[in-house]
């Protein structure tokens, strides 16, 4: 079945809360681990038909932020989910207090009860308003930046479109464009602060009513970390800053002189080639054909997965105006499948799309066939981006099909662009530390605060005199700050992992190849750290993981200069 013939079909608020509760009321009175087996199953495709009918809202209003009728099943979802997560939290009770604990641990894992518990310590009826609260001022983020309608050079783009004339090689041009975009930010300031205050405000009460210090405390639990704290989060981004900063500043040193600049504005920072940046070679049709060609090659399991992507119609890459901004993959498990959203632009992003989300897609099509619970299939994020991250090295040797002559340059950037990112996100995750550990700061104490910990991870960045950037609001052009908060830190953890795979297919690639395919296959079955444990590869938190990987891509890169 296509995705177009995928039937939206309403989750009955009542109806559901009313299974959910027979379903709970089985768990309490099974008299073994058998009954209490099969009642976890039925709540499996309970669960199913409702992420199911969450996927299908949340990728139909994404593809058209105007579509009125998804728009008010989204406000709908919004508003039911937080409800249904109540009655699934006594569920989760029952499955905590089982008497045949040991007998489900041996047959699901012991990963199942740690998020159980994290479930349990996360939420409870007394926050249930403020979620809804707060996915509603998500929400309204989202349909704001949608919403940007850049007047340009005689034409009207959205955000994504405005991509390419970022990384135009007159430096006037991408000056501009980066002044244009931060036009449309500084008129909309008040309600991004605005939104953005209720959140902190909003999520701060939430950790208080769950009887939490912060909301530092609470992001962690939310976010299923479950084998690492704050503090191995804090002495990762410690190492990070000494043994990291250092080199991505000699790339950026590099990067300037490539492309003639004395000084790396915020506008060059993405701009790496004098002669422009790599960009697909071909049409959008010839660059999807390329994908499909790359993972028909690559192996026999991600053959049959592309082909299901190709013949299910699993893609929306094109950009329209009222589409949602980035780009992401989502699982609809009613369906057996994942979805690909994204904006193509003409730039390398696009490739992205067909390494990176299409990553995400062949792990969760691996997961599907290995993994039977919907719980256990997805693993916690850094682990997922891990999947998604090293699929983008999985795919160098095809990477010629996508960039023809610009291919050396492609491969240059990628692993740049993979370590200079590691200091950005870290960036990302430390200010949110800092606001959620301070919930009073204003909005201009705020900006203050990101433009000092600029200064810490990215010291080779000039912003002033720049509309918005040069405020120190460049964060609120992040959403996963105004949408996930802490996940952000994930994609540097994974990044490190991600790197890790490399290295091993810089020896042989096929070798790495089958190790990462049982990685994958494992889903969401251990922790974070289990899994990159029984991959054989190095804890991204444990002391000097990052220099090793850092010293080496160092390495890489100075050999393959161009
Ligand atoms: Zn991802």
């Amino acid at each position: 079945m296509k995705f177009n013939e995928f039937v939206y079909k309403r989750v009955e608020l009542e109806e559901m809360k009313e299974k959910i509760r027979q379903i709970t009321e089985a768990v309490k009175t099974a008299s073994d681990a058998e009954a209490q087996i099969a009642e976890i199953y039925r709540m499996n495709d309970l669960m199913k038909e409702h992420a199911t009918a969450d996927a299908l809202v949340y990728i139909r209003y994404t593809i058209n932020t105007k579509d009125d009728f998804y728009v008010k099943e989204r406000e709908y979802n919004d508003h039911i989910s937080p409800l249904i997560a109540e009655e699934v939290q006594k569920y989760n009770e029952a499955l905590l207090n089982s008497p045949f604990r040991s007998a489900l641990e041996a047959k699901f894992g012991k990963v199942m009860f740690l998020n159980l518990e994290l479930g349990m310590k996360g939420f409870s009826p007394e926050v249930t308003e403020l979620m809804q609260e707060e996915s509603a001022l998500q929400t309204q983020y989202q349909s704001l930046l949608a919403s940007a309608q850049i007047e340009y050079q005689g034409g009207t783009y959205n955000l994504s479109q405005m991509g390419p004339f970022t990384q135009n090689k007159d430096r006037e041009v991408r000056k501009s464009a980066q002044e244009a975009m931060g036009r449309f930010f500084d008129a909309h300031q008040e309600e991004l602060d605005e939104i953005f205050d209720k959140l902190v405000k909003n999520r701060t009460e939430q950790a208080r009513r769950l009887g939490m210090k912060n909301f530092v405390e609470l992001g962690y639990v939310r976010r299923q970390r479950n084998c690492y704290t704050p503090e191995a989060v804090s002495n990762f981004r410690k190492q990070v800053v000494e043994d990291l900063v250092p080199i991505v500043c000699e790339i950026k040193k590099n990067q300037a002189e490539r492309i003639g600049v004395d000084e790396l504005k915020v506008y060059d920072d993405s701009f790496q080639f004098p002669d422009g940046n790599a960009t697909p070679q071909g049409t959008y049709e010839e660059i999807m054909e390329a994908g499909r060609r790359m993972y028909t090659e690559m192996s026999p399991e991600t053959a049959d997965f592309i082909k299901m992507m190709f013949d299910r119609d699993l893609f929306d890459v094109v950009a329209k105006p009222g589409k949602a901004t980035g780009g992401y993959c989502c699982d609809i498990p009613g369906y057996e499948c994942p979805f690909i959203f994204s904006n193509f632009n003409g730039t390398s992003g696009d490739v992205d799309v067909l390494t990176h989300e299409a990553g995400h897609a062949f792990a969760s099509y691996m997961a599907d066939k290995h993994v039977d619970l919907l719980d256990l299939r997805l693993p916690s994020m850094e682990a997922a981006e891990t999947h998604s991250m090293s699929m983008e090295f999985f795919a160098t040797p095809w990477y010629k099909l996508f960039f023809k002559e610009q291919t050396k340059k492609y491969e240059l950037s990628h692993l740049e662009g993979t370590l200079n990112f590691i200091p950005y996100g870290c960036l990302v995750d430390h200010f949110q530390e800092i606001v959620y550990e301070h919930p009073e700061m204003t909005p201009k104490e705020r900006n203050e605060a990101w433009l000092k910990l600029d200064k810490m991870y990215r010291p080779y960045l000039d912003m002033a005199d720049m509309p918005f950037y040069g405020r120190g609001a460049g964060w609120q052009r992040q959403s996963h700050i105004y949408a996930t908060p802490f996940y952000y830190i994930d994609y540097c953890l994974a990044q490190t992992v991600a790197l890790q795979f490399w290295l091993e297919m810089e020896k042989d690639w096929k070798q790495a190849w089958e190790k990462y395919k049982a990685f994958v296959k494992r889903g969401g079955t251990d922790t974070f750290l289990g899994l990159v444990a029984g991959a054989g590869l190095k804890s991204p938190v444990e002391d000097g993981c990052i220099r090793e990987i850092a010293g080496h891509a160092s390495e890489w890169i100075k050999e393959h200069e161009l």
